[in-house]
């Protein structure tokens, strides 16, 4: 019987991971379609399409995405701000239905509770959202929504 526990693929472990080569923060693994989706067309004629790719996670850090090699993008390079790394109220926290800093507070102040939460699961439930083409990080915005929601909830 084969050790489960020992993989003859050489993925990756976390003393091989690099960081980011800026600031030295952790990288969050981006599949390369979130990348390929969000760059404007002059950074996405230098990426090398065989790298793995992460996004920087320190806030401060204007490094959005960064490679193995020392590659980087930054927000610039981006169709779309990054929520992470920008403080706009135009900003979107989700980015596949349209709902900016702004926007959350205003549906907060007017609703009391606030009607997004319910309406982006909703949209979720049916299918509907597309996280890994809109969203900088790749991944579902309803954790950062909630987030901003209660961050909102605390002032
Ligand atoms: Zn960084």
């Amino acid at each position: 019987m084969e050790d489960c526990c020992v993989s003859n693929n050489n993925s990756i472990t976390i003393d091989t991971e690099i960081n980011c080569p800026r600031c030295g923060s952790k990288g969050k693994d981006i599949k390369i379609i979130t990348i390929k989706s969000l760059l404007l067309p002059e950074a996405l004629a230098t990426l090398d399409a065989s790298e793995n790719y992460r996004m920087c996670s320190n806030q401060k850090c204007d490094v959005i995405y960064f490679n193995d090699k020392g590659g980087i993008f930054q927000a610039q390079d981006l169709k779309v701000p990054v929520f992470l790394k920008n403080d706009d109220q135009n900003c979107p926290v989700c980015y596949c239905f349209g709902w900016t800093r702004e926007k959350l507070k205003a549906d907060l102040e007017k609703t009391g509770s606030g009607t997004a939460e319910n309406e982006i699961s909703g949209h979720i439930k049916a299918g509907r959202c597309v996280c890994e083409v809109n969203n900088p990080e790749g991944s579902c915005c309803l954790n950062n929504v909630k987030k901003y929601l209660a961050s909102l909830l605390e002032i």
